[in-house]
């Protein structure tokens, strides 16, 4: 019985020791070594018109199973960022994006094609290289370039010549570039001088102040956007009170829980969530009730 013990002890020893071995693992690593496995993903979150209430695009964000939960996407990829390799992710997520697209823009059978948000790094910005990523984007979908939304998060943009010389070279592909997260950064204002952007995010921060109603930090957001001629959208849209406040301001565009989760492709298409029911679902758009 001793000795069983013992070999249970160092069994159990081994084990610990390969979990502790896995978790040490720099997350980027092993991000690096599930990006072309079915556990990296993309979901799409709806972004509807607030006049309409119809679906008019969406956002693809991306999602890691990794051991049986989904990672935080802003964990890893500021991992991946602090690694250096996040170009590699985009380059992934602009695959995944290529295959998916022709469904997601076309979904609703509407005239035109839908947009489509991809979200990328401020690291992709310090190389030419993304701009012949989304040519190929172009060519692979045959979708207008006006059909994709560039995000690119304040937070993140460092002035430098590289940086807006790229900007302007997605702009000039005829995509739109949205500044994402817009009011959490700390150059807030500089950044919109420095750069061209074509909508600005509002971020969910001030979007969740309107229920309380500390609506001042968001109204001027919307005034200076509007003075500058920029489009809209808000992010984390949750409430009603949220929507006819946003609406009544003039923002054009929103997402959030109140309209649908972010959902796998396959349920975004059939607007039927398998893993998060949508708030609103494909009849209530089709019969116009929103
Ligand atoms: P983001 O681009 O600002 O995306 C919006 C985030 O808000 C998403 O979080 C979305 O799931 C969440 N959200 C949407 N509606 C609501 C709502 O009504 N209530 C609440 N509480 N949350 C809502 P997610 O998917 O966790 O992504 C977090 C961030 O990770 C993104 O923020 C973006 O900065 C980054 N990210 C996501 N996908 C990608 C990607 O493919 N590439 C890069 N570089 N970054 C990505
Ligand atoms: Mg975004
Ligand atoms: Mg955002
Ligand atoms: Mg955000």
């Amino acid at each position: 019985p001793l000795m069983s013990a013992g070999i249970f002890l160092s069994a159990s020893i081994g084990v610990a020791a390969y979990h502790l071995g896995r978790r040490r693992e720099p997350m980027a690593t092993e991000l690096l070594r599930a990006i072309n496995t079915p556990a990296v993903s993309l979901y799409y979150q709806p972004i509807v018109d607030l006049n309409s209430g119809a679906r008019v695009g969406a956002e693809a964000l991306i999602r890691w199973e990794r051991e049986g939960k989904f990672e935080s996407p802003e964990r890893f990829i500021l991992a991946a960022e602090t690694a250096g390799v996040v170009t590699r992710v985009t380059q992934r997520v602009l695959q995944m994006a290529a295959d998916d697209a022709a469904f997601v823009t076309h979904c609703d059978h509407g005239a035109r094609p839908q947009h489509l948000s991809i979200n990328i790094s401020v690291q992709d910005l310090q190389s030419t290289e993304i701009i012949s990523e989304l040519r190929k984007l172009m060519v692979k979908t045959n979708l207008p370039a006006s059909c994709f939304w560039i995000e690119i998060t304040e937070r993140a943009l460092l002035e430098g010549a590289t940086t807006s010389e790229v900007l302007a070279a997605i702009r000039a592909l005829g995509m739109k570039v949205a500044l994402d997260d817009f009011g959490t950064g700390y150059s807030c204002l500089s950044v919109l001088t420095e750069f061209k952007f074509d909508i600005l995010k509002i971020d969910r921060v001030f979007v969740s102040q309107i229920e309380t109603g500390s609506t001042l930090m968001i109204e001027h957001i919307i005034k200076l956007g509007q003075s500058l001629g920029l489009e809209f959208v808000a992010e984390g849209v949750e409430t009603t009170a949220q929507r006819d406040f946003l609406r009544d301001m003039g923002v054009r565009y929103a997402q959030g829980w109140l309209y649908s989760r972010p959902l796998p492709v396959m349920s975004y298409i059939s607007e039927r969530g398998k893993y998060y029911a949508p708030a609103v679902n494909c009849t209530q758009y089709q019969a116009g009730r929103l």
